[in-house]
């Protein structure tokens, strides 16, 4: 009988070195951080001089030649610590996995040492002003001139682009035979003339900051193409369900740290005869919480388990179910969190309030609940669609 189900003795020995670094760093790093407007660099160099970075990447270019299981546990791992690094989801998870599984052997020695151990790091845009949740609609174009490419275009909400020595460009090429457009993967160096990011003001409370990019006839060699220009979209899904995955790891971590949080302050805070944590009113939405984190976890290794094994059909349907339900528990854990520390919920002290944001956006990214609610309805039920 399969045990995919069960976390392997590597797995769990992986989740118990991830937080022990985790527990060395903690919400007070993070915190730090982001108050003083840094970066994770130290905690990022770290893990990935540890090869958590790189865990899913091929052992012969630097990588721990594991898969997305591994990689969404040690994500989980950092965010239950309170330090969750947010461009795990895009530089190894949807960049390296698109490089090793479909790019050239250059293009695999150039960037996956770097992606693995950290030094590098690559950011992934995809979303565009006017298209939205409908990635059908993207207009961003390439076009060939010689051997070169020109890609032009705009893309919104881009994580980390500063901090990202390229960035990893969904845009669209027009097909010789048919005229019609196609979706292609470019690797788009950050100084490349013609690139502009500009830093949208959000309030997310976190290090990773987003970026609206005007893309002006970048110049590109023909090598930033990754992957068949004809392959199109089993390229880009091979990069969007880690990304599913991986959105459900970065949940999952914060919604931990939250209800640890929560129940740590309910066991010790008394303002009757007992403390807050014996009224079940505090206890059983903090126990509903935790099982519903729990199910989601099991969404999300059933994901990463189909998707390791090669089978992206079906890891599409589990990763889109795995994210739902993570983002609606995250939400759901942070909001009782909160509650549960009364006043404190919200004093900067206690860490938990700036939470309220970041949990939205395991709602809202990379693909919305709503999106999410049609896929299922149209794919899994067979439902007419509206749109
Ligand atoms: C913090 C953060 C980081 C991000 N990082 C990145 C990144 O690194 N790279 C990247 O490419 N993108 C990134 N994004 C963008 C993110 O993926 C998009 O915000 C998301 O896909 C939704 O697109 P939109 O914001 O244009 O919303 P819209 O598409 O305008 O949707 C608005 C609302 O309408 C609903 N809606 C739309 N269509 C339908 C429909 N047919 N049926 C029912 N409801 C519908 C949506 O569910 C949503 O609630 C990030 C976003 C955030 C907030």
């Amino acid at each position: 009988m399969s045990n995919a189900l069960i976390e392997s003795e590597e797995h769990r020995a992986l989740r118990a070195a991830v937080a022990a670094l985790g527990a060395r760093y903690g919400r007070s790093y993070m915190e730090t951080v982001v108050r003083e407007g840094k970066h994770t660099d130290e905690l990022w160099a770290e893990a990935g001089k540890l090869g958590y970075l790189g865990v899913n990447l091929p052992e012969e270019y630097g990588g721990g030649g594991g898969g997305i299981a591994e990689l969404s546990i040690v994500l989980e791992e950092l965010g239950a610590a309170g330090c969750p690094l947010l461009l795990m989801v895009v530089s190894p998870a949807i960049c390296g996995t698109v490089i090793a599984r479909f790019g050239t052997e250059d293009q695999k020695r150039t960037w996956l040492p770097g992606l693995a151990d950290g030094s590098r790091k690559m950011a992934f845009g995809i979303t565009e002003p006017d298209a939205g949740s409908n990635s059908h609609r993207i207009t961003t174009t390439a076009r060939r001139d010689g051997d070169d490419w020109l890609l032009t275009g705009r893309k919104v909400f881009i994580s980390g682009v500063d901090i990202a020595d390229a960035t990893m460009i969904v845009g669209r090429t027009e097909d010789s035979r048919t005229g019609k457009l196609k979706p292609c993967l470019f690797i788009v160096p950050r100084e490349a003339p013609g690139f502009g990011y500009r830093q949208i003001p959000m309030e997310v409370s976190a290090p990773e900051k987003q970026f609206e990019l005007t893309i002006d006839e970048v110049r590109l060699p023909a090598d930033a193409l990754v992957g068949d220009e004809d392959a199109g979209l089993l390229q880009l899904f091979a990069g969007l369900n880690p990304e599913r995955i991986m959105t459900a790891a970065f949940g999952l971590g914060m919604a931990r740290y939250a209800l640890t949080t929560a129940v740590d302050y309910a066991t010790t805070r008394q303002v009757w005869k007992t403390p807050i944590g014996a009224h079940q009113a505090i206890a059983h939405p903090l126990a509903q919480s935790h099982i519903e984190l729990e199910l989601a976890r099991l969404m999300m290794q059933k994901a990463a388990f189909l998707y390791d094994a090669g089978d992206d059909m079906g890891a599409g349907e589990a990763a889109n179910m795995a994210k739902y339900a993570a983002g609606e528990a995250t939400v759901k854990a942070v909001d009782q969190a909160v509650h549960t520390l009364g006043g404190n919920g919200l004093a900067t002290e206690y860490g938990l309030a700036s939470l309220i944001t970041g949990a939205r956006v395991a709602r809202i990214a990379p693909v919305s609940r709503e999106m999410i609610l049609n896929f299922v309805s149209h794919t899994t039920l067979g439902l007419p669609k509206s749109y």
